[in-house]
C-alpha cells in the first residue's frame, strides 16, 4: 500500500507523450521520405525526401518554406529521417532501396556511412504530397477500434 503514490506518480511521467523526433517514415515509390518534427518548434514539422538512384533531396516545412538546413548538402532532418528509417527497416534495405553505389552490408557495417552516401542534389519540391500521406496515415492511428464484429472484415477471415 505505500508504493501507491509512487505508483501514480510513474503513471504520470508515463501519461505525458514525448514528442518524437520522426514521426514518420516510408519508402513509397522511389523515395525514401518523411516527416521530422523540428527541434525547436512543437508546432512545426520539416517533410524530407531522398530519391533512390539520384539521391537528389528537399527539406521543407509544411508549410513549403525551404529548410534553413539545406545548403549543398543534405540537413540535419534529412540525416535524422535516414537514420531512422535504418532503425526501422534496416539500413541494408535502405541502401538496396536508394541504390547506393556500395554494396548493402557496406552500409550495415560501417557507421556513418549510409548519411555520409547522400550526395544528390537539391531538388525543390511542395511538401503537399508527402504530407497529405502522413495526415492520412495519422488518421489510421486514430482511428477507434469497434468493440463489435465489423462485416467489412469478414472479406479477411
Ligand atoms: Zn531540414
Amino acid at each position: 500500500m505505500s508504493d501507491l503514490p509512487s505508483l501514480q506518480r510513474r503513471a504520470s511521467i508515463c501519461g505525458k507523450r514525448d514528442v518524437e523526433e520522426v514521426p514518420f517514415i516510408e519508402l513509397f515509390g522511389a523515395r525514401l521520405q518523411g516527416v521530422v518534427s523540428s527541434g525547436s518548434d512543437p508546432n512545426r514539422v520539416y517533410i524530407s525526401w531522398v530519391a533512390a538512384g539520384s539521391l537528389d533531396y528537399y527539406c521543407s516545412t509544411n508549410n513549403n518554406r525551404r529548410c534553413g538546413g539545406l545548403g549543398g548538402s543534405a540537413c540535419k532532418h534529412i540525416r535524422q529521417m535516414v537514420e531512422e528509417a535504418a532503425i526501422q527497416v534496416g539500413t541494408e534495405r535502405v541502401a538496396r532501396f536508394l541504390k547506393l553505389p556500395d554494396s548493402p552490408e557496406h552500409y550495415a557495417k560501417t557507421k556513418g556511412a549510409l548519411v555520409a552516401a547522400l550526395r544528390g542534389a537539391e531538388k525543390s519540391e511542395p511538401a503537399t504530397a508527402v504530407f497529405s500521406r502522413f495526415l492520412s496515415y495519422l488518421r489510421y492511428c486514430e482511428l477507434a477500434a469497434p468493440k463489435q464484429p465489423a462485416p467489412e472484415m469478414a472479406w479477411f477471415v
